[in-house]
């Protein structure tokens, strides 16, 4: 990094504008995130399985980087913090692998 005034200045203007940025991007993503909350709602995702059923075993479930994360679901777009073990109405059998 140069030590001139000019690359400081710049250095400056470029962190206050992530600090402008940043919050709008975070403002956005909670939106989103209430919207998944109200598809979630509508179909009464729950974080636990139900009666033997669980995301992990539905062919709309969208895996995690390992088994145990979170992952998406096709039904809930955008939402990446299904859980394996949650259930919801809408639950479908995958396929025998
Ligand atoms: Fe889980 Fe429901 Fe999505 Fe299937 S449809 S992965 S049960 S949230």
């Amino acid at each position: 990094m140069h030590n001139s005034p000019v690359s400081r200045r710049r250095m400056l203007s470029l962190i206050a504008g992530s600090a402008i940025v940043m919050p709008a991007v975070l403002t956005a993503a909670r939106a989103h995130a209430e919207q998944n909350k109200a598809i979630r709602d509508a179909l009464k995702y729950q974080d636990s399985p139900m009666k033997g059923q669980q995301c992990s075993g539905c062919m709309q479930f969208v895996p995690g980087k390992t088994p145990k994360d979170r992952g998406g679901c096709k039904v809930i777009a955008g939402d990446t913090e299904i859980s394996p073990q949650g259930w919801c109405t809408a639950w479908v059998a995958a396929p025998a692998k």
